[in-house]
């Protein structure tokens, strides 16, 4: 709620975050103008670079994560590929769990590769897969730390201990879990959001942040993160691992991500802009409590379900047990998360009944809004692909993904009840 609040410095004083809605900052002088862009000194310049609505944006989730830096972008989407693309070049490979968003997935699978970046796919159940697939052209890992429709939480801590002894830094997609779970405490080094979903929680505007523990040594890997370590043509020449020891705030506590800023943002472009900032930063101030109450009507909402009888079976972390019960106390605190799957008894036609007869809750492909919301996957988010592939992600042709939302809980079960009994 207060991280940052130096940054809304002003002559008036505001309490509430200002929105700098500038594109470009009167330079003092041209010593001072060169001092900002040749790193030596914190400044403004152009707001694609960076803006003071976005800095206290990107305060207040570091402060969330206990991390030094964080840089603000214009999705989830674009977090993830500059994290990414800040760390690999054509001829490296990225050693990713097979449980991803399905927009990720194709960003790995099909962008990158056309860019001759390798991703190399593997189940997070053996964690020890990571390190089978690792070769000297490996860059990072990556995961997701709640993957979704499976709902299995990822085994950080495992993977993070082989990313260490390969040399390469764990990147972790932490969208449905912020505030829940912070994996940065349990040794992942690098974490992505999409800040549309639960940080801004409103449902109003896209954002993306990228988090630095900057625990990661890349001195020591030298050999494997050259573009951290060596020359960057693309900045003059700087070495990002030595650059930016005069500047304050987070832009000098994290090489990674004052490359990916002074390189990535500047020359792909894919800026928060500041209205947006604005906008996350009115949910980051009510993250905690949200995120409580997400967790507790996702829970009653998926024992409800586990005890009806149109269902065939309900997915949340609360009702798991052995290791990823384990996982759910450790990493999660007990909270299992927002996102409830289940099954209908009656296949594809039930799953089409049930959405078109819920009256509160919204027919959405989306997650992460104070509103609950379902999806049926068979026939929206994974109608593309062959019933084998569905099968592997977790999706039946009776499956429900709902997200469920902040309503009173007696809303909710009405809702389902009449829903579920419209189904059968
Ligand atoms: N990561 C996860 C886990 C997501 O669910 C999504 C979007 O649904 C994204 C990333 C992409 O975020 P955005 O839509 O903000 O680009």
């Amino acid at each position: 709620m207060h991280a940052g609040a130096e940054l809304r410095l002003g002559p008036t004083g505001p309490v509430s975050t200002p929105i700098f809605q500038t594109v470009a900052y009167e330079l003092p002088s041209t010593a001072a103008a060169a001092g900002i862009f040749d790193l030596q000194v914190n400044g403004h310049a152009y707001t694609r670079l960076n803006n003071p609505t976005c800095d206290v944006l990107e305060a207040r989730i570091a402060a969330v994560d206990g991390a030094p830096a964080a840089l603000a972008v214009s999705s989830g989407q674009a977090a993830i590929t500059l994290a990414l693309l800040n760390l690999c070049q054509h001829g490296d490979n990225i050693v990713s769990s097979n449980e991803l968003y399905g927009g990720t997935w194709n960003l790995l699978a099909h962008t990158f590769s056309r860019f001759g970046i390798e991703t190399r796919f593997v189940s997070p159940d053996d964690p020890k897969d990571f390190a089978r697939a690792t070769d000297e052209r490996t860059r990072c890992y990556f995961g997701e730390t709640l993957p979704n429709p499976k709902l299995q939480i990822f085994p950080i801590e495992e993977v993070a201990e082989l990313a260490e002894l390969a040399g390469v830094p764990l990147v972790l997609d932490n969208t449905l879990l912020p505030m829940v779970c912070n994996p940065l405490s349990f040794g992942a080094h690098i974490l992505v959001y999409s800040a549309t979903k639960y940080i801004g929680g409103h449902g109003s505007a896209l954002g993306g942040l990228i988090v630095d523990s900057n625990t990661f040594d890349w001195t020591r890997h030298a050999d494997r993160h050259p573009l951290l370590t060596e020359p960057d043509p693309a900045h003059g020449g700087v070495v990002w691992t030595s650059a930016g020891s005069t500047l304050d705030s987070s832009l000098g506590s994290s090489p990674y991500l004052l490359k990916a800023r002074e390189t990535l943002l500047r020359d792909l472009g894919p800026c928060l802009s500041p209205f947006n900032a604005f906008l996350l930063i009115q949910g980051i101030e009510t993250l905690p409590l949200r995120m409580r109450a997400h967790g507790e009507n996702a829970r009653a909402v998926a024992h409800f379900l586990a005890g009806h009888p149109s269902v065939a079976a309900v997915r949340h972390p609360s009702l798991s047990d052995g290791y990823q019960a384990d996982l759910l106390r450790r990493y999660l605190h007990g909270n299992g998360g927002p996102l409830v799957h289940f099954e209908l008894n009656g296949g594809q036609e039930a799953g089409s009944r049930f959405i078109e007869s819920l009256r509160m809750i919204a027919h959405v492909t989306n997650i992460g809004d104070v509103r609950s919301m379902a999806t049926h996957p068979a026939s929206t988010t994974h109608a593309q692909l062959p019933v084998a592939d569905q099968l592997a992600a977790g999706v039946t042709q009776g499956s429900i993904r709902l997200s469920v939302g902040l309503e009173h809980i007696d809303d909710l079960i009405a809702d389902l009840t009449a829903a579920l009994a419209a189904s059968g």
